[in-house]
């Protein structure tokens, strides 16, 4: 170049003899500020930890670490991948711009991919705890996540289950065909029996077993679920002529369904709305496939209310389920032939209660009769947990203070809700003991969300989700084979192209565009790739946190610096 041609240019100070930049820091009304913050994902999965920070490492092929990184704050990927309801991906920054980042689905990937990996979790043991005993009393995802966790901290953790196995509503629950129960047991031998966790099975424990407890362990978490099936109280019934939803499922994950004769069915009628009628119909259609069983679920309300995720329900009609809403029966008696008959009125919506609902109530009081070899009753479930722990415990009474010992988690805190949120439960139980145990708490800073309108869309291409992500078996009745698992996990491609779909939104991953691109050099990358801004030299003008698509830099408010 040749420099004497640049002298007519006086305003431009271009540097080509190595002379230092010009401090411009004394320019800046406004700072900008690199902080991490919260996504939208994060914010809403009730057990998630930072959900960019692994798609990040999933998209540049570091899937070990990703699988660690997810795991420190929800140790089954492969199961929540599978039957969460992905609150994460509601509020997905993609969802306007193209599809929403399928979390879910990279997140059960990840899952079975330490399992055919033989990831295990590393131990984090704190000698602190190292003597301290604990009783788990349920496992399902409640108190298989506190047994992890305490376990993991170095305690000496033993689970009490009624059942035979582990899981919970895991194993007894939710049907094999959306998770099956081999990969199920992967999981939780991995994340909580390789650990170190204990488990008696076919314990269960009443009131007298828990104060035995409280005095032979350092800690109890009481995770017993909400199992309570409710009753239909507006019915009459002449005989027990309706079958718990709740405990068939039971028996069809034990494989003891035979008493029911479900299988010689013509017709099958579940009372109820949520996903133990979904889950009672799908599997009486694939007991009954070879005698084509029809399935009627039966529901008061309209399908807009029904409290069932939408997704289970479009499967189900698919499936060949059928719906009859604003229906609720009022008298059930048995026919000569053996056969049911539910007779039954319309119901209207009224007016919104206090919570929002609609007040649901009979039409017309004309009955109509539907006819069905077999009933069941499938509409929600609730905590006893009452009926262990005493409600009437006097203060300063040596049950008492057994009690303080105790922690309870999941549904039986708080009623039915669902397997992530109980896993987050469960978290929460074994940190408030490991809180207990050495006094340390640790306050975690608020962080603000990333919302859509931060994100910096110019700079990202459409890019539309893989429409095969879930790759749906798209089963019609003729199409089930057995309990078979009706979806499949994606491929190592497809998770890595799907997590390089993700923005990061308010998680820094070192792309470099702001050290790139600022024309005063005063960001600073620091050795572990974080950086730093220089504000002797930053003027202030807003092209650092322009190019951060992922709303890292913000300014902070309009700073009134150097005005002399
Ligand atoms: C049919 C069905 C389908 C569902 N599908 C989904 C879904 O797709 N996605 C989702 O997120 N959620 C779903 N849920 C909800 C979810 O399963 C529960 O919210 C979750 O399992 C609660 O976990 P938990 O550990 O608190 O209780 P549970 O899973 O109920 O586990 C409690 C454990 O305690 C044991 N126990 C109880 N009493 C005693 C006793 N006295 N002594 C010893 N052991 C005892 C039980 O045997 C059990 O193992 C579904 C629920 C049902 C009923
Ligand atoms: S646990 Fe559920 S909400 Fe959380 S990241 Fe996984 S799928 Fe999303
Ligand atoms: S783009 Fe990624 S980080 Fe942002 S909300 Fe969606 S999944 Fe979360
Ligand atoms: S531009 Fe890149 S390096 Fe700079 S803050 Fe944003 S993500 Fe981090």
């Amino acid at each position: 170049m040749d420099v004497k041609k640049l002298k007519n240019f006086p305003a431009i100070s271009i540097s080509v003899t190595g002379t230092p930049p010009t401090p411009t820091g004394t320019w800046r009304r406004r700072t900008p500020v690199h902080q991490e913050r919260l996504s939208p994902c994060t914010d809403l999965c009730p057990c998630a930890g930072n959900i960019p920070t692994w798609m990040d490492l999933i998209a540049k092929g570091n899937l070990d670490a990703a699988w660690r990184e997810l795991t420190d704050e929800n140790p089954f990927p492969l199961i929540t991948g599978r039957v969460c309801y992905r609150f994460c991906e509601q509020e997905c920054n993609r969802k306007g711009f193209d599809d929403r980042v399928s979390v879910g689905a990279v997140e059960r990937f990840l899952g079975e991919y330490a399992i055919k990996h033989h990831l295990h979790p590393s131990a984090q043991l704190n000698q602190l705890m190292t003597p301290v005993t604990v009783a788990v009393i349920g496992g399902g995802p409640a108190g298989l996540s506190a047994a992890h966790f305490l376990a993991r901290a170095g305690c000496d953790v033993t689970i009490f289950d009624e059942n035979e196995e582990l899981g919970g509503l895991l194993r007894y629950g939710i049907p094999a065909y959306r998770l099956p129960k081999k990969l199920l047991e992967q999981e939780i031998s991995s994340m909580v029996i390789e650990l170190g966790g204990k488990a008696q099975m076919r314990a269960r424990v009443d009131r007298d077993a828990l104060l035995r407890a409280c005095e032979k362990f350092d800690h109890v978490v009481v995770a017993l679920g909400a199992h309570k099936t409710r009753a239909l109280f507006h019915v009459r019934e002449e005989e027990n002529l309706l079958n718990s939803g709740l405990d068939f499922l039971s028996m069809v994950s034990s494989g003891r369904v035979d008493g029911l004769k479900v299988e010689h069915a013509e017709h099958v009628c579940v009372i109820g709305g949520g996903n133990t009628a979904i889950d009672v119909a799908r599997s009486v259609l694939r007991l009954g496939q070879k005698s084509g069983t029809k399935v009627t679920i039966m529901y008061r309300r309209s399908e807009e209310e029904m409290p069932a995720h939408k997704d289970e329900i479009a499967v189900a009609k698919r499936e060949g389920v059928r719906f009859v809403f604003l229906t609720s029966p009022r008298h059930i008696i048995r026919r000569e032939d053996g056969k049911r008959e539910l007779r039954c009125v319309r119901m209207i919506l009224g007016e919104s209660d206090e919570s929002g609902r609609r007040r649901v109530e009979e039409a017309d009081g004309v009955e109509f009769t539907i006819t069905c070899d077999l009933a069941f009753s499938a509409i929600g479930e609730s905590s006893d947990v009452a009926a262990i722990i005493s409600e009437t415990a006097l203060p300063h009474s040596e049950e008492d203070v057994y009690l303080e010992k105790v922690v309870c988690a999941g549904d039986a805190l708080y009623g039915p809700r669902s397997v992530s949120e109980a896993i987050a439960s469960g978290k929460e139980a074994a940190k408030a003991i490991i809180r207990r145990v050495t006094g340390v708490h640790h306050d975690v800073a608020s962080k603000d969300v990333v919302r859509e309108q931060e994100i910096k869309f110019h700079y990202l291409a459409k890019l539309r989700a893989n429409p095969n992500i879930f790759l749906e078996h798209q089963l019609t009745q003729k199409g089930f084979r057995d309990f078979a698992e009706t979806t499949r996990t994606m491929t190592r491609e497809m998770a890595e192209k799907e997590a390089a779909r993700c923005i990061n939104c308010g998680t820094c991953i070192a792309c470099n565009r702001c050290f790139d691109f600022c024309p005063d050099v005063s960001i600073i990358k620091m050795a572990d790739n974080s950086y730093t801004i220089n504000t002797d030299m930053c003027k202030g003008c807003g092209l650092c946190a322009d190019v951060c698509e992922r709303g890292v830099i913000v300014f902070d408010d309009m700073e009134e610096v150097n005005d002399d």
